[in-house]
């Protein structure tokens, strides 16, 4: 018997400092158990679901709240995620509870905003209720649920709690089912032959009576004959939806068909994680002498060091070797997880896997809806208690699916930026996230791009990291010819056609000639058209950031990209009257009208975040241009991530010179990066490829090197200049930043935060400045960036740094100031 009262830690989603203290029902202590959910309630009114993250006999300090409710019988959270949830609070300078939130499934998660229903068994009886619960069941009689704070206003009362928790036990009311978290599994119906009719006679009458009065029934019943394989050994389920397809049938004629009796609905669970069967070996690759190679060096060097760094041209095959080396720890029966940037862009990679693996995969995808991801993370937990290996592709989020057993981490395209959260707290970069979870799971770790991050390059010229190269496309294609349209030239001869150069035109149109495809980058949307008066320069800004609006043709509607403010285009201007107002600047929208002017024969589709909204439409496109339904892909770097097609000749990349003059410390690096992965879509098989960039500094360092394909070069200069101007890998960044609808307080919080960090870190402190949007959403925005040495005691620092914040926060003058931390800013 349990005789010490037990205590728990609970871990809430909330953006609050630590775990939250709770007492254990006597009743429970023996069910409790860490990494189960539990209902409690947190300040006067609200209630969460919360994870028992530590059970202990420490009897608080303060008076603590029972627990309310225990949701599960078995762990959702096990201690490994809890442990990388802990580093992730750490190391990101966030809380525990914005990493439960972002870590677990929508629908696993209990809302604060929590609603009671009816108990489906009970049947109210004034006799027995109270007048607050009469009350109350009333009430739910009128209306399916009420929130807590509902009930609260019906009963005028603010402790409403006791009362709920006596009814929930009494089994008057339930949490109502959308928090009490029963997953309903997707269903789909099924038709199946009534029994009576397996009998060959009976079949035939049956075939005779509708031959004579119901000819559609009749061809129901054929086609039902047919998809089933009803005569043969193999018979098939028959979907509904199916029989109705193929039969041309309306569901009204199934209907009265299933009235009759001649067929039988049944549901059936489906899944929603949509899987392949496996098709091929992979015994059956046959690798290059390049790829054999480099097999061996990763296998030997994932023996020595835990990470390494593929550094593999594009095209060279690593997706090959990345399968092999996959098989390898599905063979030790352990759990893989294959972190892609972006899933979205992804369809070609996961079909690639899928062929291999089958239903092993689980894909996790940043746009499934709750209940499907809250599918992955069960069938992961399944697969655990029968110890099946599997394996994940996913994008960053899903590092927080329960693994218990994880064997291999793979990074691929390891330098993409979207591995980085950025307007979110916690602010984790996936990639170094992933190799602290594999360090706690003793997994190892590849990495591999074609154009490794400046950081993991050092980390693997420096011996961190194990190292391996490709240097050759797989088949002995040639990597492609880098040619430069010098657009000041052009403009001099008066030989340009808008923003197309007449030596970039020739050549799409000889590509298009030969039914050989194009790809067109434009940068960012950011350098989209917008609006400008002739005459005073004036230009429609954003009412509430500091920014320009965006013209978007197919809405004809001005739009700022930071807070989704729109307003009609206007043909006057509003300041000086001009009638003189018009569209400057190009995006990829312009580019893609302008280049169905000049070739109105070819087909040209566009690829952006406007585009590629709907949930296939981004699939569409891709599958579309794979099967050369379209000629000309026009696009944003969304069209430099890692595509695999076959039959693209021209790579135009329209403007490489805003890249190159961003301001910011990475966009060398950066240019380099999208224009070699851009070029690396040109000339995958058969021919070589062409690219062909536009830009008026052709002498640039940057341009130079992608077309020698020189990352060295690349690397070296930049790793100097990192070095003398202090900046990462040698140094760590942490960017504070604050934000006030008032700009004057925001000027003295700023100054005020930046002077006593200033203190705890002389020489350290920059700024306080204004980013280059100094205002999105009404809030006016001041930065302050923390450089430090790699050597500093990181942890002792980053408590301090939060301790000064903490102490600035309580500052009753700054109550309003927003602060956010980013630790490695991207
Ligand atoms: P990367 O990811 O390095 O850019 P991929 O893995 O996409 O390169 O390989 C480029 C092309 O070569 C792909 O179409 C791929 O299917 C093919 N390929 C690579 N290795 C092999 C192999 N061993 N056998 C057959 N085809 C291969
Ligand atoms: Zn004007
Ligand atoms: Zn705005």
């Amino acid at each position: 018997m349990q005789t010490e009262t037990l205590f728990a830690e609970i871990v809430l989603p909330l953006p609050l400092p630590g775990t939250f203290t709770y007492r254990i029902p006597v009743a429970f202590s023996e069910k409790v158990f860490v990494g189960q959910r539990v209902i409690v309630q947190f300040g006067r009114k609200k209630i969460y679901s919360g994870l028992v993250y530590e059970i202990h006999t420490r009897v608080p300090q303060f008076e603590t709240k029972y627990i309310l409710e225990f949701l599960d019988q078995e762990r959702v959270v096990n201690t490994l995620q809890f442990s990388f949830w802990k580093w992730i609070s750490d190391y990101y300078m966030s809380e525990l509870g914005e990493v439960m939130n972002i870590a677990l499934p929508v629908a696993m998660k209990l809302a604060s905003e929590t609603k009671v229903s009816i108990h489906p068994d009970f049947i109210p009886d004034t006799e027995t209720l109270s007048d607050r619960e009469f009350l109350i069941t009333e009430a739910l009689m009128i209306q399916p649920s009420l929130t807590l704070t509902e009930v609260s206003k019906i009963l005028s009362a603010q402790n409403i709690m006791p009362l709920i928790k006596g009814m929930i036990e009494k089994q008057y009311i339930v949490i109502e089912e959308e928090l009490k978290e029963r997953q309903k599994p997707k269903l789909e119906n099924y038709i199946r032959l009534n029994e009576q009719y397996k009998e060959e006679g009976s079949l035939k009458d049956l075939f005779d009576s509708l031959q004579s009065r119901a000819f559609k029934q009749l061809e129901v019943l054929m086609a039902y004959i047919s998809i089933s394989k009803f005569y043969s050994a193999e018979t098939k389920e028959v979907k509904k939806i199916e029989l109705q397809e193929s039969s041309k049938a309306s569901s009204s004629i199934v209907a009265s068909m299933i009235k009759k009796g001649i067929f039988e609905v049944y549901s059936k669970e489906i899944s929603r994680i949509k899987s392949q069967s496996k098709e091929k070996n992979v015994e059956d690759i046959v690798f290059s002498d390049a790829q054999n190679t480099a097999f061996e060096q990763i296998e030997q060097g994932l023996l020595e060091r835990n990470a390494v760094l593929l550094h593999g041209v594009t095209g060279s095959g690593k997706t090959e070797i990345y399968i092999r080396l996959i098989q390898s720890y599905i063979d030790q029966n352990k759990q893989v997880l294959y972190l892609l940037p972006e899933i979205a862009l992804s369809s070609q990679i996961i079909n690639r896997l899928q062929v291999y693996f089958g239903e092993m995969i689980g894909v996790y995808h940043s746009r499934f809806n709750p209940q499907e991801r809250a599918e992955i993370w069960n069938k992961m937990l399944e697969c655990e208690r029968k110890s099946k290996p599997f394996i994940i592709l996913g994008p960053r989020s899903a590092l927080f699916l329960p693994y218990s057993n994880l064997g291999l981490v793979i990074i691929d395209e390891e330098h993409d930026l979207s591995y980085k959260q950025s307007d979110l707290s916690p602010r984790y970069n996936a990639r170094d996230a992933a190799i602290y979870l594999a360090h706690l799971h003793k997994a190892k770790v590849l990495l591999g791009s074609a154009t490794p991050s400046l950081e993991s390059y050092y980390n693997a010229r420096h011996a961190k990291y194990g190292f391996v190269e490709l240097k050759e496309r797989y088949g002995g294609i040639q990597l492609p010819e880098i040619l430069i349209a010098d657009i000041k030239k052009e403009s001099r001869r008066k030989t340009m056609h808008s923003h197309y150069s007449s030596f970039l035109l020739s050549h799409i149109k000889e590509a298009l000639k030969n039914n050989e495809q194009v790809i067109l980058f434009q940068n960012r949307r950011g350098f989209s058209t917008r609006l400008e008066c002739s005459n005073c320069n004036w230009i429609p800004t954003c009412r509430s950031c500091d920014v320009s609006l965006i013209y978007h043709k197919y809405q004809n509607r001005l739009k700022c990209h930071y807070c989704g403010y729109s307003i009609k285009p206007v043909d006057r201007c509003p300041v000086c009257g001009s009638q003189e107002v018009h569209m400057k600047g190009f995006g990829t929208e312009k580019i893609e009208e302008e280049l169905s002017v000049m070739l109105p024969e070819a087909r040209i589709k566009r690829m952006d975040l406007d585009t590629t909204r709907g949930k296939f439409a981004l699939g569409k496109l891709i599958s579309d241009f794979e099967s050369r339904k379209i000629d000309v892909l026009v696009g944003t770097q969304m069209v430099t991530k890692g595509l695999d097609f076959d039959n693209v000749r021209i790579v135009g990349i329209l403007n490489a010179d805003n890249m190159l003059n961003f301001p910011d410390f990475r966009s060398y690096e950066r240019a380099f990066q999208m224009m070699s992965q851009v070029s690396g879509r040109a000339g995958r098989k058969g021919k070589r490829g062409k690219v062909i960039i536009q830009t008026f500094t052709p002498w640039h360092q940057a341009i130079r090197d992608v077309m020698e394909n020189n990352y060295i070069s690349m690397y070296q200069s930049q790793i100097l200049e990192r070095r003398n101007f202090y900046y990462p890998p040698f140094f760590r960044l942490i960017e504070i930043k604050l934000k006030d609808k008032d700009n004057e307080r925001l000027v003295h919080a700023a100054n005020d935060l930046a002077k006593s960090l200033r203190e705890l870190l002389p020489g350290r402190i920059l700024g306080p400045e204004y980013p280059m949007i100094p205002k999105i959403r009404d809030y006016y925005i001041k930065s302050i960036l923390i450089k430090m040495e790699r050597n500093i005691k990181l942890g002792e620092v980053k408590g301090e740094i939060r301790r000064k914040i903490f102490q600035f926060k309580s500052t009753m003058k700054y109550r309003s100031v927003i602060i956010t931390l980013d630790v490695d800013p991207q």
